[in-house]
């Protein structure tokens, strides 16, 4: 299953950085276009955290909106999917400026 084995990178990330402290609470970033399934993270972190420094830790997930720039015009947007086009002209030409992330951003230890 895909979110367990991401689930257990963020858990594997979270255990070095906590040092052997345990960790209370994660905040985990998830873009909107990252594929992730945040449902299914929660679901997999409470498995993937038994007897482990994250055991019993809180999980916080923020949702990152997708955000696009056209090369043509230089519009910023909010981005539905990796395929639309420039809202102002209708370019294809977008680069995603956010959206695609999956990350630790917060780690709270004792
Ligand atoms: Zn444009």
């Amino acid at each position: 299953m895909h979110e367990m084995s991401i689930t257990q990178s963020v858990v594997d990330i979270c255990t070095q950085n906590a040092a052997g402290r345990r960790v209370t609470a994660v905040v985990l970033e998830i873009g909107e276009l990252s594929g992730v399934v945040p449902d299914a993270i929660e679901f997999c972190f409470e498995a993937c955290t038994r007897d482990t420094l994250l055991d019993g830790a809180r999980l916080l997930i923020e949702r990152v909106r997708a955000r696009g720039r056209c090369r043509d015009c230089k519009a910023e947007f909010a981005l539905s999917s990796h395929y639309a086009p420039c809202p102002a002209c209708s370019s294809f030409g977008v680069d995603l400026l956010s959206g695609e992330e999956l990350r630790v951003k917060e780690l709270e230890v004792e």
